[in-house]
């Protein structure tokens, strides 16, 4: 026991881990893309900027970092959707609450119906 060959350190060769939505200026993952330029094979060129310090950077990068980088994207999107709903539906319950309240308020009696 204690004899670790370290199986895992020659498996990683041709995944891309590089995070295209981590900013090398603030470490926040908020890093937005500007434009993409096919270049050749599964080559992108990638402009992107990030919003919260400023950083700026154009670089060469294969399509599977582009797919993961969009991946993320998807998933902020769906977080501000969901942000979106979940207001959406406050202000409509809201909404039902005060009609109910002009109901009473109107004191609509059972009888009138
Ligand atoms: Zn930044």
């Amino acid at each position: 026991m204690g004899m670790l060959d370290s199986p895992h350190s020659s498996g990683s060769i041709g995944h891309w881990t590089t995070r295209l939505e981590l900013c090398p200026g603030c470490d926040r993952d908020m890093v937005q893309p500007d434009s993409y330029e096919p270049l050749w094979g599964d080559r992108w060129l990638i402009a992107r900027s990030c919003p919260n310090c400023g950083w700026e950077h154009e670089g060469v990068f294969p399509h599977a970092a582009l797919r993961s980088f969009e991946e993320h994207l998807d998933a902020i999107d769906d977080r501000l959707w969901d942000d979106l709903v979940r207001i959406q539906r406050e202000l409509i319950d809201d909404e039902v609450g005060r009609f109910a309240a002009a109901l009473q308020a109107n004191a609509i009696l059972p009888e009138d119906f």
